[in-house]
């Protein structure tokens, strides 16, 4: 089955008026944005792309929150740029450090470390596994963010090109959508290589029936893929890496998978997993990790996300929160906060519950999606063809890509 107008079609085709749309009523909704002190220039400048888009006429909050007290610059310098309320909050140490920062610091340190020497992108970086662990279990639980029905996430130095002339909160509800997203791509499978094992191993512990969206997020070619993303990065030094891995060997303690449900994990990894008596053993163990696992690698790229904060707040998202968080992958890995995210939306949704947001035209860093890559009014089938020839994400072509729309999906229409 593929994705078509049927399952998720764009709410709206071409413009409304905005200021009409803005005569219904809001929704319990904000923007959250984590964010640094030193970010601030990055944040005001995807917040003026989001008002100018979108927000000038929905005047949604914007809610910030830190692991560290915002400055009165950064809170003068988004007040200045918001037309809705703007709200701070604070990140308390248990929800940004791990337990093991303090308690086991050689350990901790070492097992973070020696993610730069595996080319594990950002995996060397303690905040960045802070902040995947936080954007997985945390965030939706703040003050500011739990009491919302929906969030839509934004990031510094994230540019909209087009306008959104209706309320995508309003018409996710209307939809019974939960999840909405504008880019899938591929997970770097270095930093995730036992992140399946242990999700699959939950689903057992836990009896999780898995719907529909499960095998279109996680275990089949994902059909969502593909419109325009480019995985942009996949540097792996083999070579060093080996070189690196025999040096360190004592560091694969930090593979010991030490979670009481290991049995129901693939006995035969297990098995060189723990051998721990034999080196080539552990290397075979560890190569074997990045062949070992049959998740497909797709998620939604979560810095962009809309989402309901229920998808998050709910028993069963906090159980395998926790499952995950034992297995210390958060920080012997570097799991992100994406195809964690992802998978749980394979798990607890169906697929009828996901939204592509094939009309919001977005970009972060290297990756971007335009409508114009993929004519949302057109078939799958039809988009797919036209991807081809679209397919283009150089600097020239996406400042046209602010220019006056051309196929009607709201693209830079005022
Ligand atoms: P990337 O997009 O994957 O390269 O990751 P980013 O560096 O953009 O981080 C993702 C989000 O988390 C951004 O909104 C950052 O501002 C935020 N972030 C990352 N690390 C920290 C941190 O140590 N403190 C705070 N407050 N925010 C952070
Ligand atoms: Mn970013």
């Amino acid at each position: 089955r593929e994705i078509n107008s049927d399952t998720d079609a764009v709410f709206v085709s071409g413009c409304r008026d905005p200021k009409v749309e803005a005569k219904n009523a809001r929704m319990n909704a904000a923007f959250v944005v984590l964010a640094r002190n030193s970010e601030v220039d990055g944040v005001v400048s995807s917040m003026k792309s989001l008002e100018r888009h979108f927000n000038q006429w929905f005047n949604y909050p914007w809610i910030f929150l830190n692991n560290e007290r915002f400055s009165h610059e950064f809170k003068k310098r988004v007040s200045e740029v918001s037309s809705g309320p703007v709200r701070f909050g604070v990140v308390t140490p248990p929800k940004w450090n791990f337990k093991e920062q303090k308690s086991d610091p050689v350990y901790f340190k070492e097992a973070v470390e020696s993610q730069g020497d595996r080319c594990i992108m950002y995996g060397n970086t303690a905040s960045y596994h802070n902040m995947c662990r936080f954007y997985s279990g945390f965030f939706f639980n703040h003050p500011l963010v739990k009491k919302l029905d929906y969030y839509w996430r934004v990031e510094p130095d994230v540019d909209f090109y087009c306008d959104l002339t209706y309320d995508p909160f309003l018409e996710m509800s209307k939809n019974n959508k939960q999840y909405g997203f504008t880019i899938a791509i591929k997970e770097l499978v270095n930093t995730v290589p036992n992140l399946f094992r242990y999700t699959k191993a939950f689903i057992r512990e836990y009896d999780i029936q898995l719907p529909d969206a499960w095998s279109f997020v996680a275990e089949r070619h994902n059909v969502f893929h593909g419109q325009n993303s480019k995985h942009y990065a996949s540097v792996t030094n083999r070579k060093e890496f080996w070189k690196k891995l025999e040096e360190r060997v004592p560091m694969y303690e930090a593979l010991k998978l030490s979670h009481k449900n290991l049995d129901l994990i693939d006995q035969h990894s297990l098995d060189k997993l723990v051998d721990h008596s034999n080196k080539r053993g552990l290397l075979a163990a560890a190569k074997n990790q990045f062949d070992g696992s049959r998740y497909n690698l797709c998620h939604f790229w979560s810095n962009f996300e809309i989402a309901r904060t229920d998808l998050f707040t709910s028993e069963q998202y906090r159980q395998y929160f926790d499952f995950l968080e034992s297995s210390q992958g958060f920080f012997v890995e570097r799991w992100g906060d994406a195809p964690i995210h992802s998978l749980a939306a394979g798990m607890f949704l169906n697929l009828s519950n996901i939204h592509y947001f094939r009309d919001i035209g977005y970009k972060h860093s290297t990756l971007g999606h335009c409508p114009k890559n993929s004519p949302n009014q057109l078939p799958y089938e039809e988009g797919e063809r036209y991807k081809k020839v679209y397919h283009s994400l150089d600097e020239e072509y996406w400042a046209k890509a602010d220019a006056p729309a051309i196929n009607g999906a709201g693209h830079g229409c005022r």
